[in-house]
């Protein structure tokens, strides 16, 4: 294996349970991953020693907080290679980050002009666009599939003169496909239009370069990458930033307050209004260290192994519909399936008293769905803690319910 196992295993103390008399296997990983004890005692040394609001206080708490918070703003400049930290903003996660890019685009978009996004995306990556056209006569566009990926001609196909943004998920969390971002950001460059892309399943799984990528803007959220819930980083090219006006309004985001006006500060200040969620910040900084420790290239390539390893032996099991692309190389860690007779919510509940975890439902991903024409998919998704025997472990599982339900 890519990565050491066995070490990064014990680093995970919530693996090791037993549930319905069997040893956990979390295969719910694109839902939420688990924290390492690394970040926890980050977060409960923060707790313990150095809390204190940031940015105000002189006193010596006040300074040091202040400076992990800021410290974790680099950590994650460097993570995904921002070419400042005035582009890296502190969000609730992608859904908060997708929703202050949609609002921006309020602020540019005409009646007429056009936003396109893919049939895969998740509801983040939806409502806020319906809400961006509904409120200035924009039109929403969708490209769909070929193949159980996204459709490039098709893509193409939507694109116009008119387009003004193309928000697209950088990974599916449904289809699992690794999409082409790059190429897309070009095209939508090519048109004139604004790249944003959704990089909720993709920041956890490999190394990002938004400079390389060329995109307007990136989303991430810390709990999909072994970090706390409740904190993620919108990435945002830093003359947008100066474009966009801010979206909340308060304390910590003036220059100066008169009785009826007021004046922004700098970037990246001018979008944290409140004080911000410093702890999570913190923990999510140590989470990049934790990943960064591993190697970004080694994770994206340990998840190869247990999709090469697994696919194989799910692609025999009769009655099993597989979604997504056909080579496995053009998939991160995720497999949504179905099986024949069976309502994909039967099935994760038969798994988990295997001790398997798995998620089914839309997957918050409708249009998706619908166009799959399926009610719903059971899904499995992997991360740096699981193992070839958790892959046997849940085509075993997989088996037992099939028999089971015969
Ligand atoms: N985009 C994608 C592709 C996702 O998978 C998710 C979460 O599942 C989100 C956006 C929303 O992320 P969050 O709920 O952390 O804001």
């Amino acid at each position: 294996m890519s990565i050491a196992i066995e070490k990064i295993r014990r680093d995970f103390q919530i693996l090791d349970q037993i549930v319905n008399d069997e040893p956990l296997v979390y295969l719910d990983n694109a839902a939420t991953t688990q924290k390492p004890k690394q970040v926890l005692d980050v977060l409960r040394h923060y707790y313990e020693q150095d809390n204190a609001n940031v940015h105000r206080g002189v006193h010596t708490l006040a300074e040091r907080a202040t400076a992990e918070y800021e410290a974790s703003r680099d950590k994650l400049k460097d993570f995904i290679n921002a070419n400042s930290r005035k582009e890296v903003l502190f969000t609730r996660g992608t859904t908060t980050g997708l929703n202050w890019v949609a609002k921006f685009a309020e602020q540019l978009l005409q009646p007429g002009d056009e936003i396109v996004i893919s049939i895969m995306e998740h509801h983040a990556n939806i409502i806020p666009w319906q809400q961006a056209a509904a409120k200035t006569g924009a039109v929403l566009k969708f490209a769909y599939l070929k193949d159980g990926e996204l459709d490039m001609a098709d893509l193409v196909d939507k694109m116009t003169d008119q387009t003004k943004f193309v928000s697209i998920t950088h990974v599916s969390n449904v289809l699992g496909v690794i999409n082409p971002v790059k190429e897309i950001a070009k095209l939508a460059h090519d048109h004139g239009a604004l790249m944003v892309v959704d990089g909720a399943q993709s920041a956890p799984h490999m190394a990002i370069d938004v400079q390389d990528l060329d995109c307007d803007f990136f989303t991430l959220s810390g709990h999909k990458m072994a970090g706390p819930t409740g904190i993620g980083v919108l990435y945002g090219k830093e003359a947008l930033l100066n474009q966009m006006d801010p979206i909340e309004f308060g304390g910590e985001m003036i220059d100066f307050v008169y009785e009826q006006t007021a004046t922004w500060t700098e970037l990246p200040w001018k979008f944290e209004a409140g004080t911000p969620n410093i702890a999570d910040a913190i923990g999510l900084g140590a989470a990049v260290d934790y990943l960064t420790e591993l190697g970004m290239a080694n994770i994206h390539q340990h998840e190869q192994e247990l999709i090469d390893y697994v696919m194989p032996k799910l692609r025999e099991i009769d009655g099993l519909t597989i979604y997504g692309p056909k080579d496995n190389h053009r998939r991160g860690g995720v497999i949504s399936f179905n099986i024949d007779g069976l309502h994909p919510h039967d099935v994760a509940t038969a798994l988990d008293m295997e001790g398997v975890a798995v998620r089914a439902g839309h997957h918050c991903a409708q249009p998706l769905i619908n166009y799959l024409d399926v009610s719903a998919t059971a899904r499995a998704s992997f991360y740096i803690y699981n193992t070839f025997a958790d892959c046997d472990k849940l085509v075993e599982a997989i088996t037992l319910t099939k028999e089971f339900f015969k």
